[in-house]
């Protein structure tokens, strides 16, 4: 494939008029939407509207008058498609990592009598870190965390599991993993799963109603684009949630707060999940840069996102330069999600190279250079663009300058 090709592949594009709908700095190559998505123009306008027109002229009013109060679900309800969910499933709310707890919490009290949260050790780390806090605050005879090699998981399903505590799409290598199949095995042995889709929503087609998945959380700020630290989301089947129990029991979760009863008493459905207040300004763009999703299926996002992830491969593989990279993804694309990750001994420095000339990933620990791909904003063309400038940049060594080494408090 050469430059020609490229620019051939975007002019044919069925969603080539969404590059136009974000705000990208001209001379920059985002391969980072999986870390943080980029800006919707729709979100400017969104929020320019929600802090002058709505906090600013309605005040206290707003609660009611624009709706504030009803965002967690409305948002919800935006994200339910992209799940594979019929609706009243899906609240926006909090942190992933705090959704964890949330639901992890709920799943040990669907399984009395079950204590253990099984999980890969591959999982991402804040996951593990919220099941030791439940656990510690529970005590090891209600809650224990076993980790297992990938390879092991299925098989580690046993009786004794209460929660299988997975990440769909692996943040290191994108390993996908099969969630029907896994659900079931739960299933099987009498286990609630819960999967994060963190690495999921927005980025690969999902269906959580026909794998019959039990809880679910995901992250609002990566391939939703919702911006840095946008409310997560939570999705709980409709046949646990009028038993579902969760710790934090504020009183956004209370079945009417503004009783202001003493006592706390779940509300109906997904809204006792919920804790305290939400965040009007963060629902706000969340939900702006949700309207762009719903102009597009999942089945198309996901074939360019194919496309530009075999592009990308075919052009690493046919650069002698850049034989040293090693994938570390899955070589069958059904078996990752919308990423690919490169191992390379010196793998922090180049990206920080790379980074320095306008293409930007990440790196992931020990030796991993990460990219993400975002058909609504990812051109053909830029995937060209990248992969020369990573020949450049290793052909010419540039990379092992001192300045690359330097590390900064968020890689
Ligand atoms: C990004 C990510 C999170 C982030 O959690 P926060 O609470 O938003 O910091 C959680 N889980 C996974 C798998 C992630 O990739």
């Amino acid at each position: 494939m050469n430059r020609d090709g490229c620019l051939a592949l975007d002019a044919a594009d069925p969603l080539g008029d969404f590059h136009s709908r974000f705000q990208l700095p001209a001379e920059l190559i985002y391969l980072d939407g999986n870390s943080l998505g980029a800006l919707p123009k729709n979100v400017v306008e969104a929020l320019q509207r929600t802090v002058t027109a709505e906090w600013g002229d309605s005040l206290i009013a707003g609660w009611n008058s624009h709706g504030w109060i009803d965002l967690p679900q409305l948002v919800g309800e935006k994200i339910a498609p992209l799940l594979g969910v019929a609706p009243g499933q899906v609240v926006a709310t909090d942190s992933t990592s705090v959704n964890v707890f949330k639901l992890l919490s709920a799943g040990l009290e669907l399984r009395p009598g079950r204590r253990v949260v099984l999980s890969s050790r591959s999982n991402f780390p804040t996951d593990l870190y919220m099941a030791q806090g439940l656990s510690e605050l529970l005590g090891e005879s209600r809650c224990v965390l076993e980790l297992t090699e990938d390879e092991r998981l299925a098989d580690a399903i046993t009786e004794d599991v209460a929660v299988v505590m997975l990440t769909h799409v692996d943040f290191r290598s994108g390993r996908m993993w099969d969630m029907a199949d896994l659900t079931h095995r739960a299933h099987e042995a009498g286990a609630i799963v819960l999967w994060d889709l963190a690495h999921s929503a927005g980025a690969v087609p999902l269906s959580l109603d026909e794998c019959e998945v039990d809880l679910a959380v995901g992250c609002g700020y990566k391939y939703l684009n919702g911006g840095p630290g946008a409310p997560a989301f939570v999705y709980v089947a409709e046949r646990h949630q009028s038993i579902l129990r969760q710790p934090l029991t504020g009183w956004m979760g209370h079945r009417d707060p503004f009783e202001f009863s003493p006592h706390y008493q779940p509300a109906e459905g997904m809204n006792r999940v919920l804790a305290g207040t939400p965040s009007v300004l963060a629902m706000r763009a969340l939900e702006a840069a949700l309207d762009i999703f719903a102009e597009v299926s999942m089945t198309a996002l996901r074939s360019k996102s194919l496309a530009l992830m075999e592009t990308f491969q075919d052009l690493v593989d046919g650069c002698p330069e850049l034989a040293e990279l090693k994938l570390r993804s899955p070589r069958d694309a059904d078996l990752r999600g919308s990423q690919l990750s490169y191992a390379h001994p010196d793998g922090y420095a180049l990206m920080q190279a790379l980074i320095a000339e306008g293409v930007v990933g990440d790196f992931r620990e020990p030796d991993l250079l990460r990219f993400g791909f975002t058909p609504l904003y990812l051109r053909f063309v830029d995937v060209f663009d990248a992969v020369e400038t990573l020949r450049r940049v290793v052909a010419d060594g540039r990379y092992r300058a001192p300045e690359f080494r330097q590390r900064a408090r968020v890689t």
